[in-house]
């Protein structure tokens, strides 16, 4: 356990150091950066490590790992961001521990969280997530609305009782004009941030960046990284 604390101890200072060194070469201050350490195929004791080293935001992406493990958490001082796509049927769980839902991406999940979050006398921060690699209409294969469909979604979190509009996500793309085009994405992913908070001013958070490009997305502007592999180790193939 003293060697996992160590190690994860570790990953964490090197992280932290490329997240300053980013944000030293952007000449942005290193508070407008969140790390957002994404927990999921790790057990409930690393979120217990984390915490006690100074974490303050985890991420899952799949609620029957998440709500077992921030059950078991539910004593430390952590926020829970939910990241992975999300089926109606699953929010009313996901409602009970989540502090964000980073994956907002239609409107049918905006009214499900809605009437979940007020049930529980909940207010859930709601990301919508941003696929860059759909068309100008579709959704993401990976979920996301395309780009041409925040504003009515942005509009429909915002009038939802339960639900704060918080801001942006995105998840770089692997195809398309962006492939491999992290900055540019992410930049993109800051005009629509700017685009969004004309009409909703308190949108501001831009969640961009994984272990691979969190120098990109601080580097265009990003308010929170979500870094996983590069604190807790490679993750074990699922099954
Ligand atoms: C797993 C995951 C991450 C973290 O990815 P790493 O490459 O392990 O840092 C970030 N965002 C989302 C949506 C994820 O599913």
């Amino acid at each position: 356990m003293t060697d996992r604390k160590d190690e994860i101890a570790g990953n964490l200072a090197a992280v932290e150091e490329r997240i300053g060194a980013a944000c030293a070469a952007a000449g942005r201050p290193r508070e407008e950066v969140t790390l957002i350490v994404v927990t999921k195929t790790y057990p409930a004791a690393d979120v217990r490590i984390l915490s006690e080293l100074g974490v303050r935001h985890v991420a899952e992406n799949r609620d029957q790992d998440a709500a077992p493990k921030a059950a078991e958490c539910s004593d430390l001082p952590l926020a829970w961001h939910f990241v992975g796509q999300l089926q109606t049927n699953k929010v009313r769980s996901v409602v009970g521990y989540a502090d964000v839902v980073q994956s907002v991406d239609r409107s049918r999940l905006v009214t499900t969280l809605s009437r979940e979050a007020v049930r529980a006398g909940r207010e859930v921060g709601c990301l919508i997530q941003v696929a860059l690699d759909a068309g100008e209409s579709a959704r993401g294969e990976r979920g996301g609305v395309a780009p041409g469909g925040i504003a009515e979604l942005a509009d429909l979190v915002a009038g939802s009782p339960g639900l704060r509009m918080d801001g942006l996500m995105t998840v770089a793309p692997l195809t398309g004009e962006y492939a491999g085009r992290e900055r540019a994405a992410f930049e993109r992913m800051m005009d629509l941030s700017t685009d969004l908070r004309r009409t909703h001013p308190a949108a501001t958070m831009v969640s961009a960046g994984m272990s691979a490009d969190l120098e990109q997305a601080v580097a265009a502007g990003a308010t929170h990284v979500r870094v996983g592999t590069a604190v807790l180790g490679v993750r074990p193939r699922l099954g």
